[in-house]
């Protein structure tokens, strides 16, 4: 697996698991950890979730999912979680990361997130991440659907420059963070982390991925995939149920796009000509 490096010398892998609309229904949990379990044994080593999927289910799948695993694979695992921005005052991400930890069966999180901005000033959300660490919860911490804007500002902020990632909704239909967020990032060695890197799969049938589709013998959507893989600073977590999509979008790690590949998704899915709003999905 290709990896990234994170500040302080750890690293987090290119690819990884999403795990949005996971943990909704009874019926649908012991699915959702089999497909867990399943991309894990098929090389996956990091796995995105939010107290927020699921009102908790989905950390409840994930840590179903990690239960029982060899100490040595479990200590391969990179879990990210997040947390609201109504619980970002202090106490309250002391308490939900707790709460996290519970559902996910682990005594650590690797990287936890501000899901997105809210009315907290970052630095009191900082000063909570910057505790949870110092007590051995979590590793890392970062943001998520922050701007250029909130970006400037907190990592202006104390702690801020420890930051490890910038979860943000980029992929071939979402390139405006080309214009300034992926260079900030990129200028403070932050990890740009692409959620709905498939755009929830409405890429599927646009002309130009299944043009290039053909010439690599693929799908579209591992064409989308290896699209963002491709990217500088960039880690995908696309979300997979089925196993032959977790097939399928490892698979994408081994696809190269060459110049007339690009020139034919530039052409498409040209990149942004000026400054934008950063769009959440
Ligand atoms: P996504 O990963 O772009 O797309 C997921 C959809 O694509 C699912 O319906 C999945 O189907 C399907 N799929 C996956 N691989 C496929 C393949 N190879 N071929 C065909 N279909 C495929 O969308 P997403 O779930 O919105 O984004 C990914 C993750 O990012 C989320 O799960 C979550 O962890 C994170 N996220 C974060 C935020 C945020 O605000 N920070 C927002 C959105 C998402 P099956 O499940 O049926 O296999």
């Amino acid at each position: 697996m290709q990896m990234l490096d994170l500040p302080g010398g750890d690293h987090i892998p290119k690819l990884g698991l999403g795990t949005w609309n996971m943990g909704e229904s009874a019926s649908a949990f012991d699915r959702e950890v089999a497909a867990v379990r399943y991309a894990i044994e098929r090389g996956i080593r990091l796995i995105d979730t939010a107290e927020m999927y699921g009102n908790g289910g989905a950390e409840k799948v994930v840590g179903a999912a990690m239960h029982g695993l060899n100490a040595a694979l479990r200590n391969e695992l990179f879990i990210v979680s997040k947390v609201l921005p109504n619980h970002a005052d202090y106490t309250g991400v002391i308490r939900a990361c707790d709460a996290s930890l519970k559902r996910l069966g682990t005594d650590c999180i690797d990287l936890y997130l501000l899901h997105w901005c809210g009315s907290t000033p970052f630095q009191e959300t900082l000063d909570a991440f910057t505790a949870l660490r110092a007590a051995g919860k979590i590793r890392h911490y970062g943001v998520s659907n922050f701007d250029n804007h909130d970006m400037t500002e907190w990592l202006g902020c104390s702690g801020g420059e420890a930051t490890a990632c910038n979860q943000i909704l980029y992929n071939l239909s979402r390139r405006g963070p080309e214009w300034d967020i992926l260079p900030i990032c990129k200028k403070h060695a932050v990890p740009v982390m692409a959620y709905s890197p498939l755009e929830q799969g409405r890429l599927k049938n646009a002309p130009a991925l299944a043009e290039v589709a053909k010439r690599h013998d693929a799908t579209a959507l591992q064409i989308a995939l290896a699209w963002v893989l491709a990217r500088d600073n960039v880690i995908a977590i696309p979300k997979a149920v089925k196993h032959d999509h977790i097939d399928q979008n490892i698979a994408a790690l081994n696809i190269t796009l060459d110049a007339e590949d690009h020139a034919l998704l530039n052409k498409a899915f040209p990149p942004p000509a000026g400054p934008n709003h950063l769009q959440m999905i």
